[in-house]
């Protein structure tokens, strides 16, 4: 644990040990107790030990946040600011996570275990990328003069679409949140961020150093607490023009019920996946395509919404595959301290979570499914809620470890002979969120991305991609794309204005 941090070099624990926590919600540009004074812990999934208590909020408080988020709304003071004001903002506001980004990654390893490392590697510079893009897209959205008849004119025009409510996911708690509040502020909305409650510490510094950056209080507010309160709260206002939800498909379907009960806001939804990961007897480069599976699957610890976790493999390959695939894993996935630089696989995000990880494990050998190796917590970590990369292989497609998403570090690998049976395999899932084909056949990637139900297809590769990539699922995965200019869209409606000209 000796890592040079800004200040000199200091180890990330001691680093850790001194850092100070804002704690309330944030609300009109300021940190406020919740209404009811309720608390809520965040614990460190690596230790079990308390971080420190967050202020818990309630209806009331998505009541004052939305109260407060509609008169900034009301008034125009963001949404009225001309164009390269906000994008000066936006630029500020991106450089100072960016300067900010060693200790904004500590709240991410504090809170949910992720191995600073990845934080200071992943999360940090993309969420800082996310910002500065769609600071970027502010004045390069246009509206449209269609053709029509000569004694008219007809404009459609592009506007925000008020008060946005965005409800995130805990495993990249900073950069699932940028995702959505970055495009709903560039777009000029105002915005309520419900942040999970599981990694509830670094979204809530996102509105504070908005507002440092320059952007009206009252704009962005940020309300930490249970979804099923604060979070079905926002859900059913009256005042909220839009949900935009990054989790689990079961929240998802009572999002859209929520709205259908109060208002119908728009929801958009970015959802769960089990995505296969596919290995034809072609394969151009057999070391790397495995260690590119283990990474897409182990990576945050299983912990990501596209993790490839179902490996399709044709069975020429399979027993060498297999032989590879545990090699790799074990040597690149070695559980330890989240805050040692060196650990690339921290705990799961909560002692619950990994219980819940280690029934689909028990399910999986119930079911017949063969352990190859894993499915258990490291002997050295015994308070941490940590699990061993876990690979099954005897999986047949019935089995509930080879439909239900895991959300850990598990893999289950079934076995194909032809491109048809990888296809209807692959798409033999409620999910459709993201699938890789390996092969060296130029024609068969082709055939293979028209006929996968996914929104995202890698050939030869796994998770890459900028900002210009939408992202999001077909199927149950979700009904919307993230990143991208496209998705600025979401977060507006078009207005036609036709003029008479006779
Ligand atoms: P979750 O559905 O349990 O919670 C997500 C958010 O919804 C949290 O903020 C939670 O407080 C809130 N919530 C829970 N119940 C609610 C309710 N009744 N009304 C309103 N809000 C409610 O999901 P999670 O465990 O935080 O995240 C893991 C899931 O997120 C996985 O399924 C993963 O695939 C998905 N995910 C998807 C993407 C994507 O881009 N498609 C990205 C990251 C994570």
């Amino acid at each position: 644990m000796t890592t040079a941090g800004a200040g000199g070099f200091v180890s990330w624990a001691e680093r850790a040990a001194k850092l100070t926590f804002q704690t309330g919600l944030y609300i009109d540009g300021a940190y406020v107790a919740a209404a009811d004074g309720a608390t809520l812990p965040v614990v460190n999934p690596a230790t079990g030990k308390v971080v420190c208590q967050l202020a818990c909020g309630g209806a009331a408080d998505i009541e004052r946040a939305v109260t407060s988020a509609r008169a900034a709304w009301d008034d125009g003071r963001w949404r009225r600011m001309a164009p390269r004001d906000r994008m000066a903002v936006f630029a500020r506001f991106a450089q100072l996570v960016e300067d900010q980004a060693e200790d904004l990654a500590l709240l991410e390893t504090l809170s949910m275990g992720k191995p600073i490392t990845d934080a200071l590697t992943i999360d940090l510079p993309e969420t800082v990328v996310t910002i500065r893009y769609f600071g970027e897209c502010i004045d390069k959205v246009a509206g449209q003069v269609t053709q029509t008849v000569h004694e008219a004119t007809h404009m459609v025009i592009r506007e925000p679409l008020g008060v946005v409510g965005a409800i995130s996911a805990w495993n990249y708690p900073l950069l699932m949140a940028a995702w959505k509040i970055a495009p709903a502020l560039a777009a000029g909305n105002s915005v309520v961020l419900k942040p999970s409650e599981r990694a509830a510490l670094s979204p809530l510094k996102l509105a504070e150093l908005f507002v440092e950056a320059g952007g009206p209080p009252g704009v962005f507010n940020v309300v930490n607490g249970l979804g099923a309160v604060a979070g079905e709260a926002l859900a059913l206002h009256e005042g909220v023009d839009k949900i935009s939800f990054t989790g689990s498909t079961a929240t998802g379907k009572r999002l859209m019920i929520s709205a259908g009960r109060s208002n119908l806001k728009r929801v958009s939804l970015e959802t769960g996946g089990k995505s296969p990961q596919i290995f034809m007897p072609d394969l151009p480069d057999f070391d790397v395509a495995v260690e590119t599976a283990v990474r897409g699957i182990f990576d945050n610890a299983g912990q990501v919404c596209n993790a490839g976790s179902r490996l399709l493999v044709h069975e020429d390959l399979k027993d060498r595959f297999v032989e590879a695939f545990e090699q790799k894993a074990k040597a690149l996935y070695v559980s330890g301290d989240p805050l040692d630089p060196a650990t690339s696989l921290g705990p799961l995000s909560s002692h619950a979570h990994r219980d819940q990880v280690l029934g689909w494990v028990r399910r999986g050998v119930e079911e017949g499914a063969r352990l190859a190796f894993g499915g258990e917590g490291p002997a050295n970590n015994p308070d941490g809620a940590y699990l061993t990369p876990t690979l099954f292989v005897d999986v047949t497609p019935d089995m509930a470890v080879a439909r239900e998403e895991i959300f850990g570090p598990v893999a289950v690998l079934l076995t194909f002979r032809t491109e048809e049976e990888a296809i209807a395999l692959a798409n033999d899932t409620i999910y459709g969120l993201a699938a890789s084909v390996w092969t060296s056949d130029v024609k068969r990637a082709h055939r293979m991305i028209k006929a996968l139900q996914a929104g995202v297809v890698w050939i030869n590769c796994f998770g890459d991609g900028d900002m210009t990539q939408p992202f999001g699922g077909y199927k149950q995965s979700g009904n919307t794309r993230d990143k991208s200019m496209a998705c600025m869209e979401g977060y507006m409606q078009s207005k036609s204005a036709w003029f008479n000209l006779s």
